[in-house]
């Protein structure tokens, strides 16, 4: 038999609705009734399949939006959670226990930076932050009380490519679990395939695509997520972030469409890069072969899906890049906002924005200028009409 592609595996997932119902029906309740009251003490103690309590724990719709993430990721199971955030620390809480160590790399989302930094101290749990294409330092971060490692498989903003399977290799031989936040790059990139134990998404960006709602996923063996939902001590169950299960049912729709959009946020970064860097400007896209990850994510990932829809140009200074930004918006190339995976193109100045909770003397030392502009590329289909919007911002830009 083939083996089948992750939007593939997706594509020829079937799956039925209560009314034969081709979008599944959504689950509008928060709870569910048992015939026998004994069924209900089995499915409290989790040994009652097919059962649903609480959506809490578990909703039908939330059900099928897992199975859909872990069918594409290539996981036993998935959990499906309020924020990307949800996904982040529930998996990190369940990992770690008071007393515990992990190691991070330093160069991701700022709200993840600012919890490894700021919010775990308060459990004892200690963080060593390490630069994730550096496996040396990875390797001598080790400490006998690590629980895990935890790096984005495309770095946010810097781009920088983990090398997953080497990062694996670390975590096997140590005992160690190694989490992946794949946001950036669903689909081009499947990090439990590559050797992660357990991947994490915010699906506010690339997977949902529509800017409209807040969502996360955790993708992992049914151990792991039995044990998040566990209702004695599951992190998921006690602390709560479940998905509105009409937010799920949206999600689904579009993940259907991810293949597609991927291909097209690709593309268009790409003709953007390439034009970026005939103008003369410092821009950093892993599609571009001088890109330091370049090769090796040529070797781990899914070529059809391209390079990612996110690259960087570096106007040194905040006051230039704030100009450009403002200018381009003016110009209706897209929006001056957070966020990413939208099907417009937005971008935003990451030091004083999605970065601005590591503070400025790392942020010097990753190397993220103060005039860092991140483009998250949108779906134009006249791509080199966009372009020459943005060409006449930077040309105006420049003469000022
Ligand atoms: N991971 C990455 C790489 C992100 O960029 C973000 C948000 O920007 C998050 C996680 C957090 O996701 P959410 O905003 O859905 O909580």
């Amino acid at each position: 038999m083939k083996k089948l592609d992750s939007a593939s595996r997706i594509q020829h997932l079937l799956q039925f609705g209560e009314f034969g119902d081709v979008n599944p029906s959504i689950t509008d309740s928060s709870t569910f009734t048992f015939l026998g009251a004994n069924t209900m003490v089995d499915t409290f103690e989790g040994h009652s399949e097919g059962c649903f309590l609480y959506s809490r724990h578990w909703n039908p719709t939330n059900k099928y939006l897992a199975e859909a993430l872990a069918t594409m990721e290539g996981t036993e199971n998935a959990w499906v959670t309020a924020s990307g955030m949800a996904a982040i620390t529930c998996t990190i809480l369940q990992l770690c226990n008071s007393g515990d160590h992990l190691i991070a790399s330093t160069t991701i989302y700022g709200g993840s930076f600012a919890f490894f930094q700021n919010y775990l101290p308060k459990f004892n749990i200690e963080v060593t932050f390490v630069n994730p294409t550096d496996l040396e330092e990875i390797k001598n971060a080790v400490k006998p009380n690590t629980k895990l490692i935890y790096t984005e498989a495309i770095s946010n903003p810097l781009l920088q490519i983990a090398n997953i399977p080497e990062m694996a290799k670390i975590a096997n031989q140590n005992n160690l679990k190694l989490v992946v936040d794949n946001t950036f790059s669903p689909l081009i990139l499947a990090p439990h395939q590559l050797g992660a134990h357990i991947v994490v998404y915010s699906m506010t960006k690339f997977i949902n695509g529509k800017n409209d709602l807040v969502a996360g996923a955790i993708c992992a063996d049914n151990e792991f997520i039995n044990s998040l939902v566990n209702v004695n001590n599951g992190t998921a169950m006690l602390l709560g972030p479940a998905l509105d299960p009409l937010r799920s049912s949206n999600i689904l729709k579009n993940l259907h469409t991810l293949h597609i959009r991927m291909k097209q946020h690709s593309y268009n970064a790409m003709y953007l890069a390439h034009r970026f860097k005939e103008m003369g400007l410092e821009v950093s896209y892993p599609g571009l072969p001088e890109h330091k990850g370049h090769e090796l994510m040529t070797s781990l990932m899914d070529k059809q899906y391209g390079y990612g829809g996110i690259i960087a140009i570096n106007l040194k200074t905040k006051q230039k890049a704030d100009q450009l930004m403002e200018k381009m918006q003016a110009k209706g190339v897209g929006y001056l906002a957070v966020s990413l995976g939208y099907f417009k193109t937005l971008f935003s100045n990451s030091g004083s924005s999605t970065s601005s909770e590591v503070p400025i003397e790392k942020q010097h030392e990753m190397g993220l200028s103060p005039g860092l502009i991140r483009f998250s590329v949108g779906l134009d289909n006249d791509i080199e009409y966009t372009f020459s919007l943005i060409k006449e911002a930077i040309q105006e830009n420049q003469s000022l």
